[in-house]
């Protein structure tokens, strides 16, 4: 049982992110306890099955013994080396070299980061880098897509569209820009695949010359599948249309793989189904199955060439206490022996199944549209169908959603604007998919 002086102990102390503090202090935590495999318990004792992997971040689940060997026995060994001052620990260069292998292409040098957040950052610091390397530091402008999310740090808030990271701050953000996404089920282009990768590739011709051409341009970020704008999936070949168009304007293409990445949609990377290789590629999350926090940013060979000979023995300037951290690193390679184990291929089954599961809901009254790839999926809930007409967020609350699901023995994401989001862990069993999808339908029953 949670007792009232830890609940008391958090509305005092404890600043949560993402959240309205007031409305925190109000409500109190409700916490977690013990979690094994895809299933959580809270402090009464309630298991559900956590059909958000925490933050998408828990791929392999809870509890995998192998991961937890590792990182205890890196504890004991050497719990941190840096690696400034030419020093260095084995489990970064193995986790590095291994990753190198997974990566599309020619991604071969990995720079390691304590998450999504700072990997993004540090793709603005080497896309500039990259850029006065090359005698163009006038390309100082970024693009990235309306509803994306690209982490909440200082930058990559920036490059993140959704409203809530922007009110009330005041940043300065005017070197940053957004196009709008290709989010095809409320697209003034209509749904056809073909009409809305032509009009983003249109968009982005446009915002570049809108900026000044393209010598003023330093990168364009997309998510392969945009997470947190309510799981948003491109139409095929929309990613290689972008890809083409910035490698033909001389912009660098990041692709945000922080969600997508390890498994999450099917393969290690989204990227490598969508037939292509970034200039930069960002990943955390399923990098360390959310057990330590670990981020990563991987360079293609020709910006990794270019900044390493400009800056020949001069120091490239930028690093944290933590990069490449041998606990972090060491969790990382037991996490990708699950991946390469039989976990990528379990997670490929069961995400067949859970959207074959949520698929079956499509006729449901509250249902608009279900929609996702592998083991990301949303369920976005309208009140007429025929019109799209959103869930009036003030009748119906998404935090009442994500209550009834939680008392039904489910954990979803429930957005603001009436999207469900799944992003079960990748050892999901038959049975658990299966309740994932029962325990959504009788979620919808109840709301109805
Ligand atoms: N990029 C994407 C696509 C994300 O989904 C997230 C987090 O959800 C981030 C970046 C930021 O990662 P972090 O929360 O680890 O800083």
């Amino acid at each position: 049982m949670l007792s009232n002086s830890l609940i008391e102990l958090d509305r005092a102390h404890l600043v949560h992110p993402v959240a309205s503090w007031r409305g925190h202090e109000k409500a109190g935590v409700r916490m977690l306890t013990a979690a094994k495999g895809a299933t959580v318990t809270d402090a009464t004792g309630h298991t559900l099955i956590d059909g958000f992997a925490g933050l998408w971040c828990v791929n392999a689940g809870y509890g995998q013994d192998s991961v937890i060997e590792a990182a205890t026995t890196q504890l004991r060994e050497l719990p941190y080396a840096t690696g400034y001052f030419g020093l260095g620990s084995e489990p970064p260069i193995r986790l590095a070299a291994r990753l190198a292998d997974h990566a599309p292409g020619d991604l071969n040098h990995v720079y390691f980061t304590l998450g999504g957040s700072d990997a993004v950052d540090s793709t603005v610091r080497f896309a500039r880098y990259y850029w006065n390397a090359r005698g163009l530091p006038q390309k100082d402008q970024f693009i990235s897509l309306e509803q994306g999310y690209h982490g909440s740090s200082t930058v990559g808030a920036g490059l993140t569209a959704l409203p809530v990271f922007h009110a009330g701050f005041g940043l300065p953000m005017d070197w940053q820009h957004k196009i709008p996404s290709h989010y095809s089920y409320r697209n003034p282009m209509g749904s056809d695949p073909a009409a809305i990768t032509a009009a983003s590739v249109a968009q982005l011709r446009a915002k570049v010359e809108e900026l000044g051409g393209a010598e003023r341009v330093a990168a364009f970020y997309a998510e392969p599948i945009q997470g947190s704008g309510g799981v948003l999936v491109p139409p095929p070949g929309w990613m290689a249309a972008m890809r083409a168009v910035c490698t033909e304007l001389d912009i660098l293409f990041v692709a945000d793989e922080v969600i997508t990445g390890f498994g999450r949609t099917g393969p290690m990377f989204a990227c490598a189904e969508e037939g292509i290789v970034p200039d930069m590629l960002t990943c955390a999350k399923g990098l360390t199955s959310g057990y330590v926090p670990m981020g990563a940013v991987f360079l293609s060979d020709r910006m990794y060439q270019t900044i390493a000979d400009h800056a020949g023995a001069a120091a490239i300037g930028h690093g944290f206490t933590y990069s490449a951290h041998p606990v972090s690193a060491a969790v990382g390679l037991a996490v990708l022996d699950l991946y390469e184990g039989g976990l990528l291929e379990n997670g490929r089954a069961m995400g067949a199944r859970l959207q074959a599961g949520l698929a079956g809901l499509a006729d449901h009254p509250l249902v608009g549209e279900v929609r996702g790839r592998g083991m990301l999926a949303a369920v976005e809930l309208v009140t007429d169908k025929a019109a799209k007409t959103p869930l009036p967020a003030a009748a119906l609350p998404s935090q009442r959603i994500f209550d009834r699901a939680w008392a039904n023995g489910l954990v979803i994401r429930a957005f603001g604007n009436g999207v469900l989001g799944y992003a079960p862990p990748l050892c999901c069993t038959e049975a658990e998919i299966d309740a994932i999808v029962e325990r959504t339908l009788l979620t919808l029953d109840q709301t109805l």
